[in-house]
């Protein structure tokens, strides 16, 4: 039970309880604990009320529980408060991968240390895609031209089932912000161009290969 297997679906999926704290913690800090009890009461995570998951990888939240929350974030506080909680939650998360996978990004800045800033992010951001297809089991594709890295998430779940004229996905758009600050120590464009809430096959994003010029 519970166990991912080769087939596994989507909903037997379960990300690891530190992922889910620090979308419970960034709730919490917006609109305090008997915010959050009532977040997580809505979210049916009822559960989690004074008894937040453990901070590990435990597999912890179903992937569908996961998805709502963040849909809920969004129908809770709006798309423009939503905004920067899940972009900072996107960052915090990135934050925490750095602190937690020391074979991830560790081991990443010894081995990138003689290639070009360029060839440092395609190194880098491999991967990292390959590590989020394993941790929330869905497809990231990676493609490229001269300017920009385009990211596609298949069966995104940042949307979380809803319907807007805007790209809702930030969380990862934070995490890659986050993550191109880290490489490069300077500012990219990090951006969601299509979003499944509009309509959209798949999720889309862009990060610009060249940094943003310093305002
Ligand atoms: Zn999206």
């Amino acid at each position: 039970m519970g166990v991912l297997r080769h087939g596994a679906t989507m909903e037997e999926h379960k990300i690891p309880g530190s992922l889910a704290r620090i979308i419970f913690n960034s709730v919490e800090e917006q609109i305090g604990e008997h915010g959050l009890n009532m977040f997580l009461t809505k979210a049916g995570l009822e559960a989690y009320i004074d008894n937040l998951p453990p901070d590990d990888d435990t597999p912890t939240l179903p992937m569908d529980k996961f998805k709502r929350a963040i849909g809920l974030v969004i129908d809770l506080f709006g798309e423009k408060a939503a905004r920067p909680l899940l972009l900072r939650w996107g960052r915090l998360t990135f934050t925490y991968a750095l602190e937690n996978k020391p074979t991830l990004f560790g081991l990443a800045g010894v081995m990138t240390k003689f290639m070009s800033d360029e060839g440092k992010i395609r190194f880098i951001l491999k991967r990292v895609l390959k590590e989020s297809e394993k941790l929330y089991n869905v497809p990231h594709i990676l493609t490229e031209n001269d300017a920009y890295f385009q990211i596609e998430i298949q069966n995104c779940f940042y949307c979380g089932d809803l319907t807007s004229q805007n790209c809702l996905c930030w969380p990862p758009v934070g995490f890659w912000e986050k993550m191109m600050e880290w490489i490069s120590q300077q500012h990219h464009e990090v951006k969601e161009i299509e979003c499944m809430a509009q309509g959209a096959v798949s999720c889309k994003f862009i990060i610009s290969k060249k940094p943003l010029s310093p305002e």
